[in-house]
């Protein structure tokens, strides 16, 4: 993707009207972004967006491929079986630029207090 495709993805997210941004800069890790890989289709549109290298883009695990219903599981490998995690989920800071920039609403935000 080039370098003007990736600042146009940034700028859309971050103007975006329904970005969660009252949460922004909340201590890290008490909001969590969770993928729906039923939804995913490996865009990495959160990979560009994100301030602090939360998501990574990569093949499926097979215990979540095993989770999805036959018309996702044709939607994952059609995007070459990859989906989004989240290895860095503990940086998040809720700024709530990657549920904006997703364009498959995969992405939600979620308490990590009960
Ligand atoms: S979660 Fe959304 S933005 Fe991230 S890779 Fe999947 S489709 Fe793209
Ligand atoms: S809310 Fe912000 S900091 Fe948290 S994962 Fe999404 S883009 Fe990254």
């Amino acid at each position: 993707m080039s370098d003007a495709k990736e600042l146009q993805i940034k700028r859309r997210a971050a103007a975006h009207p329904d970005r969660p941004g009252e949460r922004c800069n909340a201590p890290r890790g008490t909001w969590l972004p969770v993928v729906d890989h039923g939804r995913c289709e490996a865009k990495d549109d959160c990979v560009i967006v994100c301030p602090n290298d939360v998501f990574e883009v990569r093949r499926i695990e097979p215990a979540d491929f095993r989770k999805l219903n036959p018309f996702q599981r044709i939607k994952v490998t059609v995007h070459g079986g990859k989906t989004a995690y989240t290895p860095n989920a503990d940086q998040c800071a809720a700024c709530g630029l990657c549920v904006v920039a997703c364009p498959q609403g995969a992405i939600t935000l979620v308490s990590s207090t009960p």
